[in-house]
């Protein structure tokens, strides 16, 4: 893999640059970057034939100093261990960005889940479930859904933990749906992030979100909820794609819409109220006024950043951006609004189910939003103040000093063992 598009070497350097600007020691810089452990495994499934087969699977524990690991588990052909590396350690940032106690972890399976049975993915996920319970628990590490994952796979690791453990604790994974003891509000939560972070981004630049143009590419979870809570403050979605491919409607089209014509038929492709069809770089090229990456890691590398045109890009994706385009960006003064703030609305949430599971004490949508917004805002804040205050070029580059000295402070504080 090019160094430009390994995940990996991506989050490596956003740290080190955030640790120039801090002057941060390099052993300090090489202990933050680098994960606590990886374990890799391999789960053998019987599928409905009767035959077996065998994944590669992954669960990285980042760096707990701030807190348990927590992060995601993702299904997708394309999982790597640099990948899942490099997720596990943007979450460590994540969580410091917005000041929540939790380390950084993630998992993955490769593998397209699209191509099983939904006998076979319980298999498939509570099999994986039992390799990584030795090293999960409600204070010790906390999955979560990532892309191809959802409450339904929370739900089969829950239930093997617990039932492997005899025990029932409902906080050793979060994401779960409600009557497994989910939080209200989780679903939407990082969307609702992406918006919060649009909002502030559009007051800060003195730009107006009413009649903005905005461009979704990766209408699935985080995506779609992004594009209904951004048409909600009267911005325009012009387009919006998935890997089928993108729609265009220069008059607006109706995220709500879109996302039941998706429900119904599987993509975005096909909807009949859109104009134009267009590919995914042409969406990404767009002269919008917003660009929402919502799919995965490297949407947008060096060459294809010297053809956006989008003012403004929030960061719904992990990782949508290669250091080249960040370099690109940089240059030429494209606001860029980190995923460490922006889709943090995920995890944020993940931790309010966290407490509620805790505490068996349940709160409702308008509490779990109204805890949440102040501490997106809040974080907000702290990036402007960071950005004024030191030695960086960009937003991404603000975000990370913040989070650094928050790890760094906390790991430095428990000192060295032994
Ligand atoms: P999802 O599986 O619900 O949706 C992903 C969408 O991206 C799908 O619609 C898929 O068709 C589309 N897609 C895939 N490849 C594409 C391509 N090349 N071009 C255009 N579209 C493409 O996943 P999700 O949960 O929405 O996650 C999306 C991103 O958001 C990931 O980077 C994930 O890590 C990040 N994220 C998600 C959450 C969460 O709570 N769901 C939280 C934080 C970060």
């Amino acid at each position: 893999m090019a160094s430009d598009t390994n995940p990996y070497e991506t989050f490596r350097t956003q740290v080190a640059d955030a640790a120039d600007a801090l002057g941060v020691d390099g052993g300090t810089v090489d202990r933050l970057t680098r994960p606590d452990r990886v374990l890799e495994t391999h789960i053998s499934v019987e599928m409905d034939d009767g035959s077996v087969e065998t994944f590669e699977a992954y669960r990285s524990q980042f760096n707990d100093a701030r807190g348990p690991y927590k992060g995601g588990v993702r299904y997708h052909p394309q999982v790597t261990r640099d990948e899942v590396k490099a997720l596990s350690g943007w979450m460590v940032y994540k969580c410091a960005a917005v000041n929540i106690p939790f380390g950084g972890g993630k998992g993955g399976i490769a593998f397209n889940p699209a191509e099983y049975s939904d006998s076979e993915l319980e298999r498939i996920t509570r099999s994986y479930a039992e390799a990584i319970r030795p090293v999960i628990g409600v204070d010790r590490d906390i999955p979560a859904p990532d892309v191809n994952t959802g409450q339904r796979e929370m739900n089969w690791i829950k239930d093997t933990y617990e039932t492997l453990e005899n025990t029932i604790e409902p906080g050793v994974v979060t994401g779960k749906a409600i009557d497994s003891g989910g939080s209200r509000g989780r679903v939407e939560a990082t969307g609702r992030s992406v918006m919060l972070t649009s909002r502030e981004a559009f007051e800060h630049l003195d730009m107006e979100m009413e009649g903005a143009t905005v461009a979704v590419q990766g209408y699935g979870n985080a995506g779609s909820v992004a594009a209904k809570l951004i048409d909600d403050l009267g911005a325009t979605i012009v387009a919006v794609s998935d890997s089928s491919g993108a729609i265009y409607d220069p008059d607006g089209l109706d995220a709500r819409e879109v996302k039941s014509h998706k429900d119904e038929t599987g993509q975005v492709v096909g909807y009949p109220e859109a104009s134009e069809e267009l590919t995914n770089e042409e969406l990404l090229t767009m002269d919008v006024d917003l660009l929402v990456p919502a799919a995965l890691e490297n949407a947008i590398d060096r060459n294809l950043a010297e053809r956006v045109q989008a003012d403004v890009i929030v960061e719904a994706a992990n990782g949508p951006l290669t250091n080249g385009a960040d370099e690109v960006f940089a240059g030429r003064e494209t606001r860029v609004f980190p995923d460490i703030l922006a889709n943090a609305g995920g995890v944020t949430v993940s931790y309010f189910e966290w407490v509620q599971n805790r505490q068996r004490f349940y709160w409702t949508e308008s509490r779990v939003n109204d805890e949440l917004e102040p501490i997106i805002v809040e974080a907000f804040d702290t990036l402007v103040d960071a950005y004024d205050t030191n030695d960086v070029d960009t937003y991404r580059e603000a975000m990370y000093t913040v989070a650094l000295e928050r790890v760094a402070r906390a790991a430095t504080e428990g000192g060295i063992w032994p």
